[in-house]
Protein backbone atom coordinates (compact mmCIF):
# COMPACT_ATOMS: atom_id res chain seq x y z
CA UNK A 1 0.00 0.00 0.00
CA UNK A 2 1.59 3.11 -1.04
CA UNK A 3 0.97 6.27 0.68
CA UNK A 4 -0.58 9.04 -1.33
CA UNK A 5 0.39 12.12 1.32
CA UNK A 6 3.24 12.77 3.47
CA UNK A 7 2.73 11.74 6.59
CA UNK A 8 4.74 14.96 8.49
CA UNK A 9 3.05 17.67 6.30
CA UNK A 10 0.54 16.07 4.30
CA UNK A 11 1.46 17.28 0.97
CA UNK A 12 1.08 14.57 -2.01
CA UNK A 13 4.38 12.38 -2.17
CA UNK A 14 6.09 11.71 -5.57
CA UNK A 15 8.21 8.65 -6.22
CA UNK A 16 11.96 9.38 -6.07
CA UNK A 17 15.19 7.97 -5.94
CA UNK A 18 16.40 7.93 -2.06
CA UNK A 19 20.01 8.35 -0.97
CA UNK A 20 20.38 4.60 -0.92
CA UNK A 21 19.33 4.16 -4.77
CA UNK A 22 15.62 2.91 -4.13
CA UNK A 23 12.78 4.40 -5.74
CA UNK A 24 10.36 5.31 -2.50
CA UNK A 25 7.62 8.04 -2.01
CA UNK A 26 8.94 10.96 -1.03
CA UNK A 27 7.56 14.58 -0.38
CA UNK A 28 8.82 17.22 -2.81
CA UNK A 29 7.40 20.17 -0.08
CA UNK A 30 9.68 18.78 3.09
CA UNK A 31 11.97 15.89 2.13
CA UNK A 32 10.19 12.93 4.03
CA UNK A 33 11.10 9.93 2.86
CA UNK A 34 8.60 7.40 3.17
CA UNK A 35 10.40 3.46 4.42
CA UNK A 36 7.76 0.91 4.10
CA UNK A 37 8.59 -2.20 5.79
CA UNK A 38 6.47 -5.65 5.79
CA UNK A 39 4.07 -5.92 8.54
CA UNK A 40 4.63 -9.03 11.17
CA UNK A 41 2.46 -11.83 12.19
CA UNK A 42 2.23 -13.74 15.34
CA UNK A 43 0.55 -16.84 16.13
CA UNK A 44 0.64 -19.86 17.57
CA UNK A 45 0.46 -23.96 17.43
CA UNK A 46 -1.56 -24.32 20.92
CA UNK A 47 -1.48 -27.63 21.95
CA UNK A 48 -3.79 -29.54 24.56
CA UNK A 49 -2.95 -32.07 26.93
CA UNK A 50 -4.17 -34.81 24.55
CA UNK A 51 -1.96 -33.76 21.96
CA UNK A 52 -4.73 -31.64 20.02
CA UNK A 53 -3.89 -28.26 18.74
CA UNK A 54 -6.71 -25.52 17.83
CA UNK A 55 -7.40 -23.81 14.69
CA UNK A 56 -10.13 -21.08 13.90
CA UNK A 57 -12.27 -20.87 11.33
CA UNK A 58 -12.23 -17.44 9.40
CA UNK A 59 -14.61 -14.91 9.17
CA UNK A 60 -12.94 -12.33 7.50
CA UNK A 61 -11.05 -12.26 4.40
CA UNK A 62 -8.31 -13.67 3.27
CA UNK A 63 -9.38 -16.97 3.75
CA UNK A 64 -13.16 -16.08 4.86
CA UNK A 65 -14.33 -20.03 5.33
CA UNK A 66 -11.00 -21.70 5.39
CA UNK A 67 -8.94 -22.43 8.54
CA UNK A 68 -5.98 -21.04 10.06
CA UNK A 69 -3.71 -21.31 13.06
CA UNK A 70 -4.98 -18.44 16.01
CA UNK A 71 -2.38 -15.28 14.63
CA UNK A 72 -2.58 -11.53 13.57
CA UNK A 73 -0.63 -8.82 13.33
CA UNK A 74 1.48 -7.11 16.03
CA UNK A 75 0.56 -3.88 17.61
CA UNK A 76 2.79 -1.17 17.64
CA UNK A 77 3.49 -1.16 21.63
CA UNK A 78 3.60 -4.86 21.74
CA UNK A 79 6.54 -7.78 21.71
CA UNK A 80 6.33 -10.89 19.50
CA UNK A 81 5.41 -12.82 22.71
CA UNK A 82 2.49 -10.37 24.09
CA UNK A 83 1.12 -10.42 20.49
CA UNK A 84 0.81 -14.24 20.22
CA UNK A 85 -0.77 -14.42 23.58
CA UNK A 86 -3.12 -12.02 22.78
CA UNK A 87 -4.20 -13.53 19.56
CA UNK A 88 -4.91 -16.43 20.91
CA UNK A 89 -7.08 -15.26 23.46
CA UNK A 90 -8.89 -13.05 21.10
CA UNK A 91 -9.44 -15.72 18.31
CA UNK A 92 -10.05 -18.59 20.36
CA UNK A 93 -11.03 -17.76 24.13
CA UNK A 94 -7.93 -19.72 25.06
CA UNK A 95 -5.28 -18.61 28.01
CA UNK A 96 -1.57 -20.38 26.63
CA UNK A 97 1.69 -20.66 27.64
CA UNK A 98 4.18 -20.02 25.25
CA UNK A 99 7.02 -22.44 24.05
CA UNK A 100 9.90 -22.29 21.50
CA UNK A 101 10.01 -20.64 18.62
CA UNK A 102 8.51 -23.00 15.53
CA UNK A 103 9.41 -20.61 12.80
CA UNK A 104 9.64 -17.63 11.16
CA UNK A 105 8.23 -17.46 7.24
CA UNK A 106 7.86 -14.71 5.03
CA UNK A 107 5.21 -14.62 2.57
CA UNK A 108 3.40 -12.49 0.22
CA UNK A 109 0.09 -10.95 0.11
CA UNK A 110 -1.42 -10.66 -3.71
CA UNK A 111 -4.05 -8.43 -3.42
CA UNK A 112 -1.63 -5.64 -1.18
CA UNK A 113 1.21 -6.67 -3.25
CA UNK A 114 3.21 -6.48 0.09
CA UNK A 115 5.55 -9.15 1.57
CA UNK A 116 4.56 -10.04 5.70
CA UNK A 117 6.62 -11.86 8.14
CA UNK A 118 4.98 -14.71 9.80
CA UNK A 119 6.19 -15.85 13.33
CA UNK A 120 5.25 -19.08 15.10
CA UNK A 121 5.61 -20.34 18.51
CA UNK A 122 4.54 -23.48 19.91
CA UNK A 123 2.27 -22.74 23.40
CA UNK A 124 0.37 -25.30 25.55
CA UNK A 125 -3.43 -24.15 26.51
CA UNK A 126 -3.63 -23.64 30.35
CA UNK A 127 -6.90 -22.06 30.91
CA UNK A 128 -10.25 -21.76 28.76
CA UNK A 129 -12.70 -23.43 26.21
CA UNK A 130 -12.67 -22.58 22.48
CA UNK A 131 -15.00 -19.90 21.12
CA UNK A 132 -15.65 -17.81 17.98
CA UNK A 133 -13.83 -14.14 18.84
CA UNK A 134 -14.04 -11.20 17.14
CA UNK A 135 -12.82 -12.19 13.50
CA UNK A 136 -13.40 -16.18 13.90
CA UNK A 137 -16.77 -18.30 13.30
CA UNK A 138 -15.09 -21.32 15.28
CA UNK A 139 -12.34 -22.34 17.33
CA UNK A 140 -12.22 -26.06 17.32
CA UNK A 141 -9.59 -28.65 19.01
CA UNK A 142 -7.88 -31.24 16.34
CA UNK A 143 -5.78 -34.45 16.29
CA UNK A 144 -2.78 -34.62 14.10
CA UNK A 145 -4.74 -37.04 11.70
CA UNK A 146 -7.80 -34.36 11.84
CA UNK A 147 -6.08 -31.55 10.51
CA UNK A 148 -7.71 -30.12 7.64
CA UNK A 149 -4.89 -29.62 5.22
CA UNK A 150 -7.15 -28.90 2.37
CA UNK A 151 -8.97 -26.75 3.84
CA UNK A 152 -6.07 -24.20 5.21
CA UNK A 153 -6.33 -20.65 4.27
CA UNK A 154 -2.32 -19.79 3.81
CA UNK A 155 0.53 -21.75 2.91
CA UNK A 156 2.87 -20.64 5.85
CA UNK A 157 0.49 -22.54 8.25
CA UNK A 158 0.31 -25.53 5.79
CA UNK A 159 3.93 -25.59 5.99
CA UNK A 160 4.40 -24.89 9.35
CA UNK A 161 1.15 -27.79 10.57
CA UNK A 162 2.96 -30.22 8.21
CA UNK A 163 6.33 -30.10 9.81
CA UNK A 164 4.34 -30.70 12.81
CA UNK A 165 2.80 -33.35 12.28
CA UNK A 166 5.64 -35.21 10.98
CA UNK A 167 7.50 -33.83 14.22
CA UNK A 168 4.76 -35.27 16.48
CA UNK A 169 4.08 -38.25 14.34
CA UNK A 170 7.91 -39.53 15.17
CA UNK A 171 8.10 -39.02 18.58
CA UNK A 172 4.80 -41.02 18.80
CA UNK A 173 6.31 -43.86 17.14
CA UNK A 174 9.78 -43.80 19.14
ZN1 LIG B 1 6.13 16.61 3.60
Amino acid sequence: MEPKFCPQCGHAVQAREAPDGRIRPTCPECGYIVYLNPPIAVGVIAERADGKIVLVLRGENPGRGLWGLPAGFMEIDETVQQAALRECLEETGLVVELGDLWGVWSYYHEAKRTAGVLVLYTARVVKGEPRAGSDSLEARFFALDEIPFAELAFNTHREALTRWKVTRAGEAGR
